[in-house]
C-alpha cells in the first residue's frame, strides 16, 4: 500500500533502527518503546490485521515466526520475551499493517488489554 507507513520503512523509504531483515520479513525499533527492548516485527508484504490472514498468505506468518527466535537471540532475549499483536480498533492497533510487539528485558507492564 503507498500510504503505509510500515510499508514505507520495509521499502527502505522511511529511515528506521533494523534490528533484522531477511527476504519476508523486517524488525525495528519501535519509536515508542513499551520495554527495555521493544521492537515490532512484520510481513514486508502488506496484510492490514489479523483479521486478515487466510491461506493465502499465511506463510508469510510463519517466516515471522521463524524470524522471532532469531531477532530474540540477537537481542540477548534467550531468558524470554512477550510477542503481543492488537488487532483493530477495540483491539488497540495503530498502525494498519500486520505486526508483531517483541517485547523483552522485564518492565512489560503493559497491559495486553485497556485498564478496566
Ligand atoms: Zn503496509
Amino acid at each position: 500500500m503507498t500510504d503505509c507507513i510500515f510499508c514505507k520503512i520495509a521499502k527502505g523509504q522511511i529511515p528506521s533502527k533494523i534490528a533484522y531483515e531477511d527476504e519476508n520479513v523486517i524488525a525495528f525499533y519501535d519509536q515508542d518503546p513499551q520495554a527495555p527492548v521493544h521492537v515490532l516485527v512484520i510481513p514486508k508484504e502488506h496484510i492490514a490485521s489479523a483479521m486478515e490472514v487466510t491461506p493465502e498468505n499465511s506463510g508469510l506468518i510463519a517466516r515471522v515466526w521463524e524470524a522471532i527466535p532469531k531477532i530474540a537471540a540477537d537481542l540477548g532475549l534467550e531468558n524470554g520475551f512477550r510477542v503481543v499483536n492488537n488487532c483493530g480498533k477495540d483491539g488497540m492497533q495503530t498502525v494498519k499493517h500486520l505486526h508483531f510487539h517483541l517485547l523483552g528485558k522485564k518492565q512489560m507492564g503493559w497491559p495486553p488489554f485497556p485498564a478496566q
